[in-house]
């Protein structure tokens, strides 16, 4: 599967606001939106102008922001958006549902992880149980009532136990409740669109698809 390889805070750079695509280090100062603003990446960065977007560039802009945000690349991303199409209701929120109910979602939602990449790193090396069965796909969409947990033995792990206590502080969605149990979690209800992040314009991505 191909990987973006660069430094992914130029990402954000590039998409004009934060996409939470490093762990901790988004929730500090030192991230680089906070220290250089949101400038464009590159060497003329700094002096060049955002462009204002309208029509077909806004729409392939926030298309491209959603993809990095989830760490999807676009043929499945474009499954996505036809399944949604298949489905009852609001398309661009269908897509969104899908999105966050990504396993690999859940795992950095929930505070096993500090960004979405660890996450997906932890659920493909069979860290991450569904109802006391491994599962080592990323892209599992999980349903209500599930039961999430990391493997035992690693619940020790350094990053795991940091990422949990990091969440405490940061929230956690409401549809995701802790159970008693240390590092284990319940999908109490399916996400809903207040429950998602409120910067994305899903219709412009349904636009986009639709021409
Ligand atoms: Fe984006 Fe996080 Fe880098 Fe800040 S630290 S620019 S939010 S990836």
């Amino acid at each position: 599967m191909a990987r973006y390889r660069d430094a992914v805070c130029r990402l954000c750079r590039r998409e004009g606001g934060k996409l939470f695509l490093k762990g901790d280090r988004c929730y500090k100062p030192s991230c680089a939106i906070e220290k250089r603003g949101t400038q464009p990446p590159g060497m003329h960065g700094a002096t060049a102008r955002r462009k204002v977007l309208a029509g077909y560039g806004q729409q392939l802009r926030e298309k491209q922001k959603v993809k990095r945000i989830y760490f999807i690349l676009e043929k499945q991303f474009r499954n996505y958006f036809e399944k949604a199409l298949r489905q009852k209701g609001v398309t661009g929120e269908n897509l969104l549902f899908m999105l966050e109910r990504r396993l690999d979602n859940v795992v950095y939602r929930s505070g096993f992880s500090t960004s979405r990449r660890q996450a997906r790193q932890l659920v493909n090396h069979g860290h991450i149980f569904v109802n006391g069965k491994k599962v080592n796909i990323p892209s599992f969409q999980v349903k209500q009532g599930d039961v999430v947990t990391v493997k035992d033995k690693s619940q020790a792990n350094t990053h795991v136990e940091g990422a949990w206590q990091t969440a405490v502080g940061r929230g956690r969605p409401n549809w995701i409740s802790t159970t008693d149990k240390d590092l284990s979690i319940t999908i109490s209800a399916l996400p809903k669109r207040e429950d998602i992040d409120a910067t994305i314009n899903e219709q412009l991505i349904v636009e986009l698809y639709s021409k």
